[in-house]
């Protein structure tokens, strides 16, 4: 992909807004469960939260459908139709668009490196039209077999880029801790709630705008 700096950002809850995911994980799954189990929805939705934080958001399981549904002996459920349910909810954000929109037009190769397995991300990707913007589309534990908690997948995507790479997503460790120590260049954004650094982004037009004045160098 050239020797220029490539630009590599988080999915969910960076370029698109967290109700669709929210809703599969903290709705869709819930209620099968409900009725699986002949329990009240609330109780459901408290056995999935609790199921989903002692697995943690570190694991690759913690991203895919089908363990889950595994997990709580929903085997016989149609993937694609307790996702589709959700596909209404897809949103983008505004300064994302503006910033993958900006960046493609100044040159820079783009890079979509989530955590999204293909089932959600592709959806994402097809309903807010980001296709036409990304020269490279990455589902982690999908297109991997890895996430983004490991070190091993920033260097991936250094060499994957052939040059040099800045990262920008949501999760403090996710997007920014993790991939720095990988040796890349990486910035948390601070979408108004969870953890927040000193050197948080308040939003993509802030990340833009130090790409655009040189601050970020390859
Ligand atoms: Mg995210």
């Amino acid at each position: 992909m050239g020797s220029r700096l490539s630009i590599s950002f988080d999915l969910d809850g960076t370029l698109t807004h967290l109700a669709f995911v929210d809703g599969v994980w903290n709705e869709g799954l819930p209620a099968l469960v409900a009725a699986s189990r002949g329990i009240e929805l609330d109780e459901a939705v408290r056995q999935c939260m609790d199921a989903y934080r002692s697995e943690g958001d570190a694991s690759i399981k913690w991203y895919q459908l089908s363990h889950w549904l595994d997990h709580f002996g929903l085997d016989h459920v149609d993937e694609e139709e307790l996702i589709s349910g959700f596909i209404p909810r897809i949103r983008a954000f505004e300064d994302g668009l503006r910033a993958v929109s900006s960046l493609k037009d100044l040159g820079y190769p783009l890079i979509l490196f989530s955590n999204a397995p293909r089932r959600f991300l592709d959806k994402e990707v097809q309903h807010c039209g980001l296709e036409a913007f990304f020269d490279a589309i990455i589902s982690l534990p999908d297109d991997w077999g890895t996430v983004k908690s490991q070190e091993e997948a920033f260097v991936r995507l250094g060499s994957f880029a052939g040059g040099d790479v800045v990262h920008v997503g949501d999760h403090v460790r996710f997007d920014c801790e993790v991939p720095r120590r990988a040796g890349l260049q990486a910035y948390h954004l601070w979408r108004g709630k969870g953890p927040r650094r000193s050197d948080s982004l308040p939003s993509l037009d802030h990340f833009l705008d130090r790409i655009v004045r040189g601050q970020v160098q390859p």
